[in-house]
Parts: structure tokens; C-alpha cells; sequence
């Protein structure tokens, strides 16, 4: 009786496991694909101060599907890295992210802003990030100080030794660093003080139940005033409404992304953004 319920039970599962398994491998059929003819794109999402200013952008990967249309990177990036086709992904995107800066360089509306990367944990430890990183700064020629590098908490969890001496020395290349998505993983307060970043990202959940949620606001305070004693920026994504904005101000908080100021674009669009914004591109200087 026990072998047929056994049985039975794999005939109600496997159909349904196997059309999933299908369905994975031909996304991932694709997007090997999608490496090799470089159908990727980089769109861009503004990222502005309290008093206005724009100071830059993060590059968030667009992967426009032939037939599925734009499939979202919260669902292809863990596949990439699951198959280890992340590491050729993140190649391309840093690359792309170079070639933006320096264009960017040449235009008065454009020169000087910033631009975050964003890069997955096993995209980071791979074995050489730091010679690729070396050289493609040395090829591109860009002014590092304007690329950062955006990790989560999952990148610096273990063998933080070794993680806190390959920082270090993208540091001494001039890059940045910011830690996305803060307050949703695992970071230890104790090590956080030793990793050398630039900025924190408070996550877009906090923001969004800001208005309703008295311990979302608890949290972000706390994130606000964390990264003001340990002397990092402090960035909040996901902002939608100007409500958010100004509680956000009100908490201390000075650089915002989302919806609210831009959505993300394509690279052309956010040149004209930029042309469009309304304070001059010399105050920019001292970002
Ligand atoms: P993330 O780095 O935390 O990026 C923020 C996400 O929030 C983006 O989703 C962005 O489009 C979205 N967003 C921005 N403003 C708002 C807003 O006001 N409201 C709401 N609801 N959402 C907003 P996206 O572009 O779908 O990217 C999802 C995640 O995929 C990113 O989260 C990042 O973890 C990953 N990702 C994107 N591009 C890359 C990449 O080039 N490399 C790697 N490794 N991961 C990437
Ligand atoms: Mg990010
Ligand atoms: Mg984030
Ligand atoms: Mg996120």
C-alpha cells in the first residue's frame, strides 16, 4: 500500500516538476544565448540628492527576450548564477558601465555623475575579479571614483577576512562601494564598521511601508543614523511618493532613487533626462 501512495505521489508530482525543469532549461538555453549575441541592455535609474541635484545613476540589466519580452532580472540573475553564465554577464555589464562613463565625461550635463554596478555575490569572488577590474579600468580609462560597486550582504557573509583585503584593493583603485539592499540579509554590526564602503542602500521594503508602518520608519532611522556614525552615505531606493521622500528627509536621509524621480531607462533617455534637469551641471562639483 505504501509502494502504490509512493507511487501515486510521483505521478501527481513529477508533470508538474518536469514542465518546471523544462521550462528552466530552455530560459537557460536562452540566456546562454542571450551571452553569446549580447542581447542584453543596460537601462539607467536616476539617483538625486535632498536639495535636488542629480548625481548620478545605477545601471540595472534589461534582457529583452524575442519571444518572452523583458524578462526580469530577479529571475534570470539567480539562474545565471546558478549556471556560472553570471560571471560572463557581469563582465559585459561592467564593460557597458565603463563605455557609459565615458561618454558621459564628454557632456556637460552628464560629466561627473556617478554610476553603480550592480554585482552578485559569485560574480565578486570569482577567483581573478580583481586583475579583470584592473584592467578593464586600464582599457576603459574611466575615473573610477565615479564607478561603484554595488554588493549585497550575501557577497561579504563569509570569509570576511578575504572579502575586507579584495576591497581594500579595489578601493586603492579608486572604486566605491555600496551595500544594496541593506537591512534584508545578515550583515553583523560588528564586521560592517570593518568593511571599507562608501554608502548604504536602505531597502525598497523599508520605504514602501514608510508611510504605514511605524517600525519600517524605526528602521530606516536607524539604518540613516548607523551609516551617519560610521561616517557612510546614505541612499534610499524604491522611493515612489513624494510623501516617502519627505519622511525620508525628515530622518535625515540625502540621496533617493525610484520611480518618484525616474524610472529606469535606456541610456539615451537618461542623457536627455540629465540635458532636462533643472540645476545647472556646475553644481554638481563636490557631490
Ligand atoms: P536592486 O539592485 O536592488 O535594484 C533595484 C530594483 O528596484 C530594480 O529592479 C529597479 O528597477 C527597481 N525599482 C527602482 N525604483 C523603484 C520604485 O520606485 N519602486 C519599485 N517597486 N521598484 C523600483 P530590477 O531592475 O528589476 O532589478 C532587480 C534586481 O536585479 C536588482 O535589485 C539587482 O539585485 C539585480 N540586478 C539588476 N541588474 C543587475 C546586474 O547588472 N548585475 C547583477 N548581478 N544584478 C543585477
Ligand atoms: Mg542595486
Ligand atoms: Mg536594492
Ligand atoms: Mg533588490
Amino acid at each position: 500500500e505504501a509502494k502504490s501512495a509512493g507511487r501515486n505521489r510521483l505521478a501527481f508530482f513529477d508533470p508538474i516538476s518536469q514542465a518546471a525543469m523544462a521550462e528552466l532549461i530552455s530560459l537557460e538555453a536562452d540566456l546562454r544565448q542571450a551571452v553569446n549575441y549580447q542581447q542584453f541592455e543596460l537601462y539607467y535609474q536616476a539617483q538625486v540628492s535632498a536639495d535636488g541635484r542629480l548625481l548620478g545613476a545605477e545601471a540595472l540589466l534589461r534582457w529583452p527576450h524575442p519571444s518572452r519580452g523583458f524578462v526580469s532580472p530577479a529571475q534570470f540573475i539567480p539562474l545565471a548564477e546558478q549556471t556560472g553564465t553570471i560571471n560572463q554577464i557581469g563582465e559585459w555589464v561592467l564593460q557597458q558601465a565603463c563605455a557609459q562613463l565615458n561618454a558621459w565625461a564628454h557632456e556637460p550635463a552628464t560629466a561627473g555623475l556617478s554610476l553603480a554596478v550592480n554585482l552578485s555575490a559569485h560574480q565578486f569572488r570569482q577567483k581573478g575579479f580583481l586583475s579583470l577590474m584592473q584592467q578593464l579600468l586600464a582599457r576603459t580609462g574611466v575615473p573610477t571614483e565615479l564607478l561603484k560597486l554595488e554588493l549585497t550582504e550575501s557577497a561579504l557573509v563569509d570569509d570576511v577576512e578575504s572579502v575586507i583585503g579584495l576591497m581594500g584593493e579595489l578601493r586603492r583603485l579608486g572604486l566605491r562601494f555600496s551595500l544594496d539592499d541593506f537591512g534584508t540579509g545578515y550583515s553583523s554590526l560588528a564586521y560592517l564598521k570593518r568593511l571599507p564602503l562608501d554608502q548604504l542602500k536602505i531597502d525598497q521594503s523599508f520605504v514602501r511601508d514608510l508611510v504605514s508602518e511605524p517600525n519600517a520608519r524605526a528602521i530606516a532611522h536607524a539604518v540613516i543614523q548607523l551609516g551617519e556614525s560610521l561616517g557612510l552615505a546614505v541612499i534610499a531606493e524604491g522611493v515612489e511618493t513624494a510623501e516617502q521622500r519627505e519622511l525620508l528627509i525628515g530622518l535625515g536621509c540625502h540621496a533617493f532613487q525610484g520611480y518618484f524621480h525616474a524610472r529606469p531607462m535606456p541610456a539615451a533617455a537618461f542623457a536627455e533626462l540629465a540635458r532636462q534637469w533643472p540645476t545647472r551641471a556646475a553644481d554638481k562639483l563636490g557631490q
